[in-house]
């Protein structure tokens, strides 16, 4: 299970909220993606092109199905920010094998903790998480008001979390595992060079998709702290700009 491309680049890595799809619930543009899917099937007919595989901090269900959406039915896509990797190719769930059970035991704590105390709140847990914790609620200002009460929360009790801010959620992921460490295994897996892959992201998460990656680019929403590590942002947003990357990269 590799790929391996007569042009520059043999993978790009994409984020997924913000990028192929808005972060919100609204509706996921199809045509645009069928369009990556159609670059996906040429990369593989053709290999004279990067394929798309995704890194993401949403559950992995959803990215195996973003995955099945863009025909990638070859590299491993990176889910709930390096908890699991999906390979495609064989329809296997790899959890990260440093997560212990006791690791689990803690998500589980924390879990049951966040939700005793904001539940009432209206705080919603996203469902789909094995080995981290996202917290939504409706009204996004009141989400970044509770943020540092969780940190302090979780942090004085000594748990090893990393809690991080997207768009409309506050992320909680095991400090050691990240978009970075399912790359890592990701590369491991499949033998790709990390010199001839690409990374497309739009917040401060995807700073761990740009340290590994070759070339990294933004589409025209990315938050400010992110644009800083991009070679190319594009004038355009969320999926017209991934478009225009892959146009870009493959010029
Ligand atoms: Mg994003």
């Amino acid at each position: 299970m590799s790929f391996r491309s007569t042009g520059k680049y043999d993978l790009v890595i994409c984020d997924i909220d913000g990028c192929l799809c808005p972060e919100s619930q609204a509706p996921i543009n199809g045509p645009a993606l069928s369009r990556i899917a159609e670059h996906n099937r040429w990369a593989l007919q053709r290999e004279d092109r990067p394929l798309v595989t995704l890194c993401s901090g949403r559950p992995i269900g959803f990215v195996e199905a973003m995955a099945r959406f863009i025909h990638n039915t070859r590299i491993p896509c990176v889910g709930e920010n390096g908890v699991w990797l999906w390979r495609p190719d064989v329809n296997a769930f790899d959890l990260d094998p440093t997560i212990t059970a006791e690791h689990l035991e803690i998500v589980h704590e924390a879990s049951a903790l966040l939700r005793s105390r904001y539940a009432a709140e209206g705080v919603i847990l996203q469902p789909g998480k094995t080995a981290a914790v996202s917290l939504y609620h409706a009204d996004t200002d009141y989400l970044h008001s509770i943020t540092p009460a969780v940190e302090d929360e979780l942090l004085g009790r000594g748990w090893p979390f990393r809690v991080t801010m997207t768009w409309l959620y506050i992320n909680i992921d095991l400090q050691h595992v990240s978009k970075a460490t399912g790359i890592d295994r990701l590369f491991q897996q499949t033998g790709i060079d990390p010199a001839r892959t690409a990374g497309i992201g739009d917040t401060l998460s995807d700073q761990f998709i740009a340290d590994r990656v070759a070339f990294f680019a933004c589409p025209a929403n990315a938050k400010a702290e992110i644009r800083k590590s991009a070679s190319y942002i594009s004038p355009f947003e969320e999926i017209d700009g991934v478009l225009d990357i892959l146009r870009h990269l493959t010029d």
